[in-house]
């Protein structure tokens, strides 16, 4: 993996070549090991995706679920997504990923369809990342294989972070835009850690707003939280979105959100990410949930 190294001088220019120190060949090389034991991942068949429901606020019902990537390591167990995306990120193996993520959320849905736990509008959603997005093939990628698979019509959900729409807003648009017309929905991850101002908002073809965790966890001791909290509902309710609140862990959490009117949550309150039979049995099952 010599490329890799090489791709990481060269990203950082000729000068960083005197900071190539202890560390950062240290940082390297645990880098190298785990893009060899990502590769065999792929191979080995070790990544499963996980899903956390979203539940509607006022009548807690499950109304979609996020899909979210494990790795299953043969030795270290899971492995944390945050551990690893960024490491498919910068060796590119995330193309290779992702485009696995969008096969098992359609073979998923086509499922779920056939065993009659879909109800219409229920989506599912998955984590586009950067790298993914701005790819010139990207929307014929995911065209073919929305034709390959004859999942649920709007039943798909792509969740993207403000970063990746701000440096080319006119190129995301007309990928965001042929996308919808195919019947995929867009949501805007980690709402409010960007730099979103709402004139550009309003030219997204964004349907979901996603509030933060981090503005979420502490909105029962943090005035600031909870006003910032409220805003983002209010402006979403504004410009039309759905509002949803990531990290909700405790029933006060929810109380407010509620009291604010904010439409949908995810959080451990109601379910972590679970693997697909134990997310099967929550869509059967919905009782079991708070
Ligand atoms: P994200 O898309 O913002 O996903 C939400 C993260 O918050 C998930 O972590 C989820 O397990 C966690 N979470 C949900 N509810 C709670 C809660 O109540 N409390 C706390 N403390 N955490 C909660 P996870 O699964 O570790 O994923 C981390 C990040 O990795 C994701 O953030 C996403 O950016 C990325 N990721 C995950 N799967 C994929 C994927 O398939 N493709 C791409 N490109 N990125 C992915
Ligand atoms: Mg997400
Ligand atoms: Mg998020
Ligand atoms: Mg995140």
């Amino acid at each position: 993996y010599a490329d890799t190294a090489m791709y990481q001088v060269k990203e950082k220019g000729r000068d960083s070549i005197e900071f190539f120190n202890e560390e950062m060949a240290d940082k390297v090389s645990r880098q190298l090991v785990m893009e060899g034991d990502l590769h065999r991942a792929l191979e080995e068949k070790q990544f499963e995706l996980h899903f956390q429901p979203k539940l509607d606020v006022a009548s807690g019902h499950i109304v979609g679920a996020e899909g979210l990537l494990r790795w299953l390591h043969p030795t270290k167990g899971f492995i944390s997504p945050a551990e690893f995306i960024p490491v498919l990120e910068t060796s590119g193996m995330i193309l290779e990923v992702g485009q696995w993520v969008l096969e098992e959320a359609c073979k998923t849905l086509v499922r779920w369809q056939d065993k009659g736990l879909w109800q219409s509008g229920m989506r599912l959603s998955i984590n586009i990342s950067p790298r993914q997005f701005r790819r010139k093939a990207f929307v014929d990628d995911v065209l073919s294989t929305l034709k390959a698979y004859s999942i649920p019509e709007n039943s798909l959900d792509m969740e993207v972070t403000e970063g990746i729409l701000i440096q080319q807003i006119d190129e995301a648009i007309v990928t965001m835009t042929t996308l919808v017309e195919n019947g995929i929905s867009f949501s805007l991850d980690d709402f409010g850690t960007g730099y979103s101002s709402i004139s550009y908002l309003k030219r997204l073809p964004v349907t979901v707003l996603k509030i933060d965790q981090g503005f979420v966890r502490d909105i029962i001791e943090d005035r600031n939280d909870r006003v910032l909290v409220e805003t983002i509902i209010t402006m979403g309710k504004l410009l039309d979105m759905e509002v949803v609140a990531e990290g909700v862990e405790q029933a006060e959490q929810l109380d407010i959100l509620r009291q604010y009117g904010c439409h949908y949550y995810q959080g451990f309150y109601a379910s972590t990410a679970v693997d697909i039979a134990s997310f099967e049995k929550l869509l059967l099952q919905p009782q079991k949930l708070p």
